[in-house]
């Protein structure tokens, strides 16, 4: 196998995107006004112990203001419109078409991008969603985060991991293409347990994966664990992480991140990440130092860890 990449070494989804679109593309952080059922009381309440008060949508504002603001620098970029903060197919189906038909409407945007939990695809969502996708360049992002049960009860995500694989066969049954965040150094997970992660994430054949390191914001129930029962991981140990992970991921799936990108006025700890351009640095030293690139240890028949 050999690095088809050049120096990203990795399938990003910016250049994957530039082939599909012929020019760069660009997302636009909306925020439909949806909350979370962890969030609501409706699975539980005060949600994951990571989430922030903005439900992971701090850089969201509204389509023209961000158009206008990107177009200074690419004035030939093209958009999706990528529906953050919080669950975005959490509200009534019709709600739901006049939020998404209402951003695809704008002549800047050319699909969507749409973030949720793998138990708020009803039917009627899925239908409206299937729709879309013949419409329209669709993909809709699942907050995974871990494949570990006892984690997931720790970080109180409320969901079980068979309600994420239902999720994924439906979408792909559906013909929509789907986007899975994982976040490594949760409380007491070792590497094992976030590559197995990984390892199950890939047999679903997502059409993309998102990676990110946990942080601390002020405004979070982790706030509370650290430093006395949580020490999130070191740099050193954050990027070796992503690089394994990588390695063992097909070449054929996109990835849409791979640092996390903390809000700065509520960010507690660990300080390394709020030097984004450093730890990608730090990735790329890596990738050159193994000499290796995304899919160089991917089996498809992996023995489990
Ligand atoms: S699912 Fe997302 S929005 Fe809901 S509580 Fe967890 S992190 Fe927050």
């Amino acid at each position: 196998m050999e690095n088809i990449f050049g120096s990203k070494h990795f399938n990003a989804i910016g250049p994957y995107l530039k082939d599909v679109f012929g020019s760069r593309v660009a997302k636009l952080a909306i925020d439909g006004g949806f909350t979370c059922p962890n969030r609501d009381g409706t699975k539980g309440i005060g949600g994951c112990i990571y989430c922030s008060s903005d439900g992971s949508g701090h850089f969201a504002s509204d389509i023209d203001s961000q158009i206008r603001l990107l177009s200074e620098k690419w004035p030939d970029s093209k958009h999706l419109a990528y529906f953050q903060s919080f669950t975005n197919t959490y509200a009534p189906v019709a709600v739901l078409r006049e939020k998404y038909e209402s951003a695809l409407s704008h002549p800047g945007v050319c699909g969507l991008a749409i973030a949720t939990r793998p138990d708020c695809l009803p039917p009627d969502v899925l239908a409206l969603l299937s729709e879309l996708n013949q419409k329209t360049y669709l993909w809709v992002e699942l907050g995974l985060q871990t494949t570990n049960e006892k984690t997931a009860e720790a970080i109180n995500r409320a969901y079980p991991l068979s309600t994420f694989d239902e999720a994924m066969e439906k979408l792909s049954a559906a013909g929509i293409r789907s986007v899975v965040h994982l976040i490594f150094g949760l409380p007491g997970e070792t590497a094992a347990d976030m590559l197995a992660s990984v390892d199950h994430v890939i047999e679903k054949e997502p059409f993309g994966i998102k990676l990110h390191e946990l942080y601390v914001t002020k405004d979070s129930k982790l706030a509370e664990m650290y430093p006395k029962s949580y020490k999130p991981l070191e740099k050193k140990e954050y990027i070796n992480l992503v690089v394994d992970a990588l390695e063992r991921i097909p070449q054929t799936i996109t990835i849409h991140r791979i640092t996390g990108d903390p809000p700065k006025e509520t960010f507690l700890a660990p300080s390394w990440c709020l030097d984004k351009r450093s730890v990608l640095n730090g990735i790329q030293m890596e990738f050159k130092q193994r000499g290796s690139f995304q899919g160089k240890n991917y089996s498809p028949k992996r023995p489990s860890l």
